[in-house]
């Protein structure tokens, strides 16, 4: 079931994404070689508190082996879901950091992926092409559209830079749940898939990885990582469906603020 979000909803919806924009630049404050992942997540959490708001992957899933921590970290050949901990990172890492907010009632999630010191300058061209792609899948998020422009978009911008689309993870519709229909893959046909619409909310998330698009969990069976072992990268913004262009929600302005990271050279978000 999609659910239309009237403009008061999407006030809110916006205020959940710019808590999560503002939560991942407090965190790329300290992204530099030798901080341990499990730091980052303390200081995503206690600043999501003292906003008011609620880490929302914390505890999230399965009864049995709920989510542990407010941020995901997922390092170089792990594409999403990675576990903070006494992990440090290390010169030439990239890694991606995926946060999740709940505040007066709706969700925002988006995620961005840093260059850790020097980086392999195939690995920063990785990042800059997730990065193009997901811009190229939000012009495709407008009214009339369909789920299939959007993956096809992304997909075939990546495809064409040689690598490889995760196709068991996928964006989604977000509101009042963090993870509401539609599914937004990405890959697909244009054409193809559920008609967007106007008022629609979704999180697009294009993951991508220098080598095969096949993926595999890790025994603590959240960690996804690339079954090849390349790295990946994994970049996400909220938006709103609407006539001509799409609105974006989340903002990676405050990241840019604090790092000098080369992929934001570019006047994208
Ligand atoms: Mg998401
Ligand atoms: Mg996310």
């Amino acid at each position: 079931m999609i659910f239309l979000k009237s403009e008061s909803e999407i006030e809110k919806m916006r205020e959940a994404a710019q808590l999560v924009s503002r939560t991942l630049a407090e965190v790329a404050k300290e992204i530099k070689p030798g901080v341990e992942t499990g730091k980052l997540d303390r200081i995503a959490e206690d600043f999501i508190v003292k906003n008011n708001a609620k880490p929302a992957f914390k505890g999230y899933g399965p009864k049995n082996n709920p989510f542990p921590a407010t941020l995901c970290i997922s390092i170089n050949e792990e594409v999403v879901h990675g576990i903070p901990g006494n992990r440090k990172l290390e010169e030439g890492d990239i890694v991606s950091i995926d946060c999740g907010v709940e505040k007066n009632g709706y969700f925002g999630d988006h995620a961005y992926t840093f260059a850790v010191g020097e980086c392999k300058t195939e690995d920063l061209k990785l990042l800059k092409v997730t990065l193009e792609s997901l811009y190229k899948g939000i012009e495709q998020a407008v009214h009339g559209n369909k789920t299939g422009d959007i993956g096809s978009a992304i997909e075939t911008h990546c495809s064409n830079n040689g690598y490889g689309v995760v196709r068991d993870l996928v964006g989604h519709g977000i509101g009042k749940d963090m993870h509401e229909d539609p599914s937004v893959p990405n890959y697909g046909k244009s054409g193809k898939g559920e008609r967007l619409r106007t008022g629609m909310t979704l999180a697009i998330e294009p993951m991508i990885t220098r080598g095969t698009w096949k993926v595999k969990s890790l025994s603590d069976k959240w960690t996804i990582v690339t079954a090849d072992g390349s790295n990946a990268a994994h970049f996400e913004h909220d938006i709103v469906v609407r006539e001509g262009e799409a609105e974006i929600l989340s903002t990676f302005d405050y990241i840019a603020e604090i790092t000098k990271n080369v992929i934001l050279e570019s006047s994208y978000g």
